[in-house]
């Protein structure tokens, strides 16, 4: 059967002397496994620019059960090349194709797609540190779009509500911000100051917010890098992300 879904490219390379094999985020099928046939030499069926992070819509003969389905046709509507010209912008695109690499499963119904889409097109005019704020936010926007949001207004644990606009304490284990009583009986988990949490609230919501000091930023990231692999990927090495993440140590 075939199926017409948006795409993206997240990861591609060529097989055998003619055809091309990628990894696609779709907004209907989760992530796919496609081949192209003939992608290398012909660039009618397949559109010129079928690389990385290409958007378009795909017509897949998909088959069910199967690993690896043919592409029939992908017409690319935004090339993204321009993520290729700054390094960390880059960097936070590859980032964020990881997470949905590992993450989205076919029953996903497309907020996964979507939040990767909106986070390629915010990139495109962000360089440096704004590049990899913005990667930052999108991560987080991208969970939450995965279903497993970290809580911020209440105790991950009790359930308790929290006091607005205060520190809290954060424990990645419990699920997000857990009130004192729980953060003593469990002892884990770190203080997540009001501010941080007040940004990461917004990051979760898609919310526009100033991008915090480089301090602040490490700690968010060692803050989604210990939630990320608790909730979304079983501790597996994430290269693309420890790349990304290493863009933040020693910048002033
Ligand atoms: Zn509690």
């Amino acid at each position: 059967m075939s199926m017409v879904t948006d795409a993206i490219v997240l990861h591609a390379f060529d097989y055998l002397e003619t055809s091309r094999i990628l990894r696609l985020a779709t907004r209907d099928g989760g992530v796919l496994s496609v081949i192209a046939r003939g992608a290398r030499r012909s660039t009618r069926r397949f559109g010129s620019a079928m690389d990385l992070f290409a958007e378009g819509s795909a017509t897949i003969a998909y088959r069910p059960g199967r690993d690896l389905h043919p592409l029939e046709s992908f017409d690319v509507r935004a090339g993204h090349a321009t993520l290729g010209n700054d390094l960390d912008r880059f960097m936070s695109a590859a980032m964020l194709a990881e997470l949905v690499m590992r993450t989205m499963s076919e029953s996903d119904h497309g907020a996964a797609f979507l939040a990767l889409a909106g986070a390629l097109a915010r990139l495109q005019g962000r360089v440096g540190e704004e590049a990899r704020a913005e990667g930052l936010a999108s991560a987080w926007m991208l969970v939450s779009s995965l279903g497993v949001a970290p809580t911020i207004e209440s105790c991950a644990r009790c359930h308790a509500t929290l006091e607005v606009d205060a520190d809290a304490w954060f424990s990645a284990a419990a699920g997000g911000a857990v009130c004192d009583h729980c953060h003593a009986s469990a002892r884990a988990g770190r203080l997540l100051p009001a501010a941080a949490r007040r940004t990461l609230a917004d990051w979760l919501a898609g919310v526009d917010t100033p991008v915090p000091a480089a301090l602040e930023l490490r700690a968010h990231v060692r803050l989604l890098r210990e939630f990320v692999q608790r909730h979304l990927t079983d501790d597996a090495e994430l290269r693309a992300f420890a790349a990304w993440a290493e863009r933040f140590v020693g910048r002033p």
